[in-house]
């Protein structure tokens, strides 16, 4: 028999944009009467709660970082019990896990949504100068004020703006706080005098081929220098020098059955490349959370090994039926995105309502995820796509083209439809 205060019927894990929001919609599907005290429980370590869309325009200085913040108990529905600790080892064969206090809950069902860890440890020299010595990062809530600190205090020189492997969540943010800072750097009438550069690891500015032609005539046009399977290593603070090494492409994907493709070697494949920089811009390796990674629950081998395995298109765990997954956690070949999120969470619930009644899951995933990529101040170009890169536009208009209505939508509208109607289980 389950020890009531530690027993609930549904616990969900991380109280992000997928927590708050699949809290939300799970209360409303399951309706106020049928509510009790050991409904559901959301474990969730953090005060605050944050909007890190917006951490972009405030490293361009055009919003304060206070707006992407709100207490996560005012957020964390009524009648929802919050238990402010963290996750640290899932036990799903005894439908349990334990947090940090030691402690240990079990459910009947449950939804895990912790995110994944910016990993600030994984480039060397990283940690130590990040703030400081030209080196910044949106990657971070405390870091994306320092940001434009740092841009609008550059003068002349070289400035690099790095892109890790793959996953990262929303891999358009690396390339919009350049725009925004080559933008910064003529209105401050530095540009002349400022060179600026992107190093990506991958082998294109974007995933999505349509996307990624317009995007190298925006980089072309601003005078952006491009390096591709260019991987930041290690940070020389001292000597402001960023270490890159050559990495090869991914593979290419082949159907079932077929001999993989091979390419020629890359002769430069593996060597390292010291290059001096005036301002650092970085995003880290962005890492499944270590209690998924070393869960019976994740991906034990392939692209995704270590990140939360599930069915793409019903988001349920293939090895626990009465476990769920969203979000960034999720090992699925969509982008990550927080509009990734607005799609997946009513479907989530439609299909755990389906496990409940012992009906067949027919909601499915797409893939969809949008990202709104500012190329200026003033302007946007709204990438909406699925799996393998289908274009999934809301809109009937040309997707590639930078328009101002979207950065209206960007700046203005999708945060209110964010904080009122997606958390609030409404859209
Ligand atoms: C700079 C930047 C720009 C972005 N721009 C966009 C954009 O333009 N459009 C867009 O759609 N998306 C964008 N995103 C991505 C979007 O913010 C994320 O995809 C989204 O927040 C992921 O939601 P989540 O619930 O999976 O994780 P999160 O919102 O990160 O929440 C995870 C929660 O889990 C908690 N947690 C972690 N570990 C544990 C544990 N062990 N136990 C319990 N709880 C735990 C954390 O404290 C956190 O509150 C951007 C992100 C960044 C950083």
């Amino acid at each position: 028999m389950n020890n009531l205060s530690n027993h609930y019927r549904f616990i969900i894990v991380g109280g992000g944009s997928g927590g708050i929001s699949a809290a939300a919609r799970l209360k409303k599907k399951f309706g106020a009467n049928s509510f009790s005290a050991n409904s559901i429980a959301l474990i969730e370590p953090s005060e605050n709660h944050y909007y890190q869309p917006l951490w972009t325009l405030v490293g361009g200085g055009v919003v304060k970082k206070e707006i992407t913040q709100k207490p996560m108990k005012c957020l964390i529905p009524n009648g929802v019990t919050w238990i402010k600790d963290s996750v640290i080892e899932l036990m799903p064969e005894s439908n349990s896990l334990k947090v940090s206090d030691s402690k240990t809950f079990t459910y009947d069902y449950l939804i895990l949504s912790p995110g994944l860890k910016v990993d600030f440890e994984k480039i060397k020299g990283l940690s130590e100068t990040l703030g400081k010595n030209g080196v910044c990062s949106i990657y971070d809530y405390h870091q994306c004020e320092k940001t434009f600190e740092i841009l609008n205090s550059v003068k002349s020189g070289k400035a690099l703006f790095t892109v890790p492997p793959m996953p990262v969540k929303c891999a358009g943010a690396p390339q919009k706080i350049m725009y925004l800072a080559e933008e910064l750097f003529r209105d401050n009438g530095v540009r002349e005098k400022t060179e600026v550069h992107f190093y990506s690891n991958s082998p294109a500015i974007f995933g999505v081929p349509l996307f990624s032609k317009a995007l190298e005539k925006v980089a072309a046009r601003k005078n952006i220098q491009t390096h591709f399977l260019q991987k930041l290593v290690e940070i020389k603070a001292e000597q402001k020098i960023a270490v890159f090494e050559k990495v090869s492409p991914p593979p290419v994907p082949v159907a079932p059955g077929c001999a993989p493709v091979s390419l020629p070697t890359d002769p430069h494949l593996g060597e390292k490349t010291e290059v001096k920089f005036d301002v650092l811009h970085v995003v880290p390796p962005n890492s499944p959370p270590d209690f998924i990674a070393k869960s019976s629950l994740a991906w034990t081998d392939g692209a995704q090994k270590g990140w939360l395995e599930v069915d793409q298109y019903t988001l349920q765990c293939h090895k626990f039926k009465n476990v769920f997954g969203l979000g960034d956690v999720l090992g699925t070949p969509n982008a990550k995105t927080g509009a990734a999120i607005r799609k997946q969470v009513p479907l989530l619930i439609e299909n755990l309502a389906s496990v409940i009644e012992g009906k067949p899951l027919t909601n499915k995933y797409d893939g969809y995820s949008s990202c709104p990529l500012i190329t200026s101040k003033h302007t946007v170009m709204l990438a909406e796509f699925g799996y393998d890169g289908k274009i999934l536009p809301s809109f009937p208009l040309d997707p590639t083209k930078e328009r101002y209505v979207y950065w209206l939508l960007k700046r203005y509208l999708l945060p209110k439809i964010y904080w009122w109607g997606m958390l609030k289980g409404l859209l």
